[in-house]
């Protein structure tokens, strides 16, 4: 990647860069330029491993299964003993999962086998309990049988040195499990993200604090707090800035210095105690600060040195849906993983919808579906954007495309499932 500030003097000489109004998709590709994965990788225990991402591919040390085994409860044999149907076998003895038969099965013999336990080494077929008459110490079993049935094979899930994970893989469940059943007690990850977070505004009050007239609780830290936390980010919570300017230079500077990425909410509108855009601009550079799009008009994005900036707007819900549409993917890949894939259907919306053209929309929906199955929507209550009661109820975007006008009840539309 070239430096940031090349960067930003080749795209000024491209006609459609206008760092006012930048257009959603636009933002999008922009802040991308800029991401780079986190060059530093540590090794962890496999217990510490959710929501990590991994930072190397993982080779299959060995096949699995390790043996063959048997996949039933029931009566391991030589195939070649069912040839003349009803046959009938003298039983030797028994192999459970973790407790192997140990011994030869000659012609005319079989073992009591559970599933899980190790396939005696002259039998190559398992028959189903149910499909077996037990007579004292032999069985009977009848016609309809087929070679190698009911075993698991060695290999047959994963073969020795087969690719099993890629590098920038997110560690779920499943893939805990995974991992152990190959044997990895440590893997190798990318470093956490270290994400400073603020907010900024003199009326912000913190939660179990009583309120002086004109203010109000601080809910964005906590919007953001939980929505970082879903990403496994080490955060550094910086609390609440005053609007002054010193104060936030200090706490910018300060952040910049600890962390990886800095996010801040509010003071990013042009009213007269809004400085986070001027200092951005003054000890970093600005990419751009607003974008065509509502909620969420005023969003900065930038660079302090090294440390990425992005700077959210002060209403609540325009917090979280900038975060949702721009800052969680960029840190996704500055974490080292693979961009996951966004669901976005078609559905009917219930509900008239009032828009002009000019700039994309996100209305807070509610998803259901009809009673055909068809996919229908309708909008979660007032769109104000400082309203988080709508975001609370909502569990989808209605996602309105910049040209889009006015909008009729029955329209079809594009809808981002939460
Ligand atoms: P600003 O962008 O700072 O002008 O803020 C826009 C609106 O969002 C104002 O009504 C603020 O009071 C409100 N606001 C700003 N920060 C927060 C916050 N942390 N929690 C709740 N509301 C906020
Ligand atoms: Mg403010």
């Amino acid at each position: 990647m070239e430096s940031t500030s090349s960067f930003l003097s080749a795209l000024e000489t491209m006609g459609d860069y206008d760092p006012d109004s930048m257009p959603v998709e636009q933002a999008r590709q922009l802040i991308q330029q800029f991401l780079a994965p986190l060059a530093e990788h540590e090794l962890i225990n496999l217990q510490d491993a959710l929501h990590r991402t991994l930072a190397a591919d993982i080779l299959s040390p060995m096949n699995v299964p390790p043996h063959d085994y048997s996949a039933m409860d029931g009566y391991a044999v030589r195939y070649d003993d069912l040839a003349n149907a009803p046959s009938r076998l003298t039983l030797i003895g028994s192999a459970f999962a973790g407790r192997a038969f140990i011994g030869r099965v000659a012609a005319g013999e079989c073992v009591r086998i559970m599933t899980g336990a190790l396939i005696p080494e002259d039998c190559d077929s398992v028959v189903m309990q149910e499909h077996v008459q037990v007579a004292g110490s032999s069985i009977e079993i009848g016609e309809g049988h087929t070679r190698g049935q009911n075993i698991r094979l060695v290999g047959e899930d994963i073969t020795q040195g087969a690719t099993v994970l890629t590098s920038g893989r997110i560690i779920r469940p499943a893939e805990m499990g995974l991992l152990a059943s190959l044997g990895f007690s440590e893997i190798k990850v990318y470093r956490k993200l270290k994400v400073a977070l603020f907010s900024t505004g003199d009326e912000l009050q913190q939660p179990g604090k009583p309120l002086a007239p004109g203010q109000i609780y601080n809910s964005n830290r906590y919007s953001l707090l939980g929505m970082l936390g879903e990403l496994g980010v080490e955060i550094i919570d910086m609390g609440t800035i005053r609007d002054d300017k010193a104060s936030l230079k200090l706490a910018l500077l300060d952040a910049a210095e600890r962390a990886d990425v800095i996010i801040t909410s509010g003071g990013v509108s042009v009213g007269e105690a809004d400085y986070i855009k001027q200092l951005l601009a003054e000890i970093g550079e600005v990419v751009f600060w607003k974008i065509a799009m509502k909620p969420g008009k005023p969003l900065a994005y930038g660079k302090i040195g090294t440390c990425h900036f992005f700077g959210l707007p002060g209403n609540p819900v325009a917090v979280m849906v900038t975060f949702q549409q721009f800052v969680r993917d960029a840190l996704r890949a500055l974490m080292g993983q693979q961009p996951k894939l966004t669901i976005e259907l078609q559905a009917t919306c219930l509900s008239p919808i009032r828009k002009v053209p000019g700039r994309t929309e996100f209305q807070r929906g509610i998803l259901s579906r009809d009673e055909s199955g068809g996919w229908i929507v309708h909008t979660s209550g007032a769109q104000c954007s400082g309203i988080l009661s709508s975001m609370s109820k909502a569990n989808c975007y209605i996602v309105l495309p910049v040209s889009q006008g006015r909008l009729e009840a029955g329209s079809t539309v594009q809808v981002q499932p939460f």
